[in-house]
């Protein structure tokens, strides 16, 4: 079961509708019981590629991360472990849903249990592989435009 230990300062509405951006983006199948949806493992995730510790908290000290969502215990791929590494490990997955990760976020498996080597193993994953096209619109002004999906978002250089 996925819980939501966290879902910032959303309420009401905008709590509905960020819980429905993120199960659809997640890939919960729009009949299924999203209450109830769960990812079987990292690899259900839509474009799964490995992250790193930097990347995440350099993300997550500059934007507001939308949903936290703890998934439970799930087993790593083999081939994302590193010699002695543990297999098993808690999966928790973070919803940004702005700039490049519209629609996408991080997921952190934190791999404690078990013999093997402790591990915290961090992922990026996203319902589309974005292809972003960049375009000024002012002189500090930049907007990017996913070529797949439609996705925009704006960046203002200015400071
Ligand atoms: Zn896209």
């Amino acid at each position: 079961m996925l819980t939501y230990s966290s879902v910032m300062d959303a309420k009401g509405d905008l709590y509905e509708t960020w819980n429905d951006r993120f199960l659809s983006a997640v890939g919960a199948p729009a009949d299924a019981d999203q209450k109830w949806y769960q990812p079987r493992g990292i690899e259900d995730l839509p474009n799964l590629k490995q992250s790193s510790e930097r990347d995440f908290w350099g993300w997550r000290s500059s934007m507001r991360f939308k949903i936290e969502a703890w998934v439970g215990q799930i087993e790593v791929p083999p081939h994302f472990l590193l010699e002695g590494e543990r297999k098993w490990g808690t999966l928790i997955l973070y919803f940004l849903d702005s700039a490049q990760f519209i629609g996408g976020g991080f997921a952190v498996v934190v791999n404690t249990n078990g013999p093997g080597t402790e591990s915290v193993k961090y992922f990026t994953w996203r319902a589309c592989e974005h292809a972003f096209q960049h375009r000024s619109t002012g002189t500090c002004q930049h907007e990017y435009t996913c070529t797949k999906c439609g996705a925009k978002y704006d960046v203002d250089s200015s400071g």
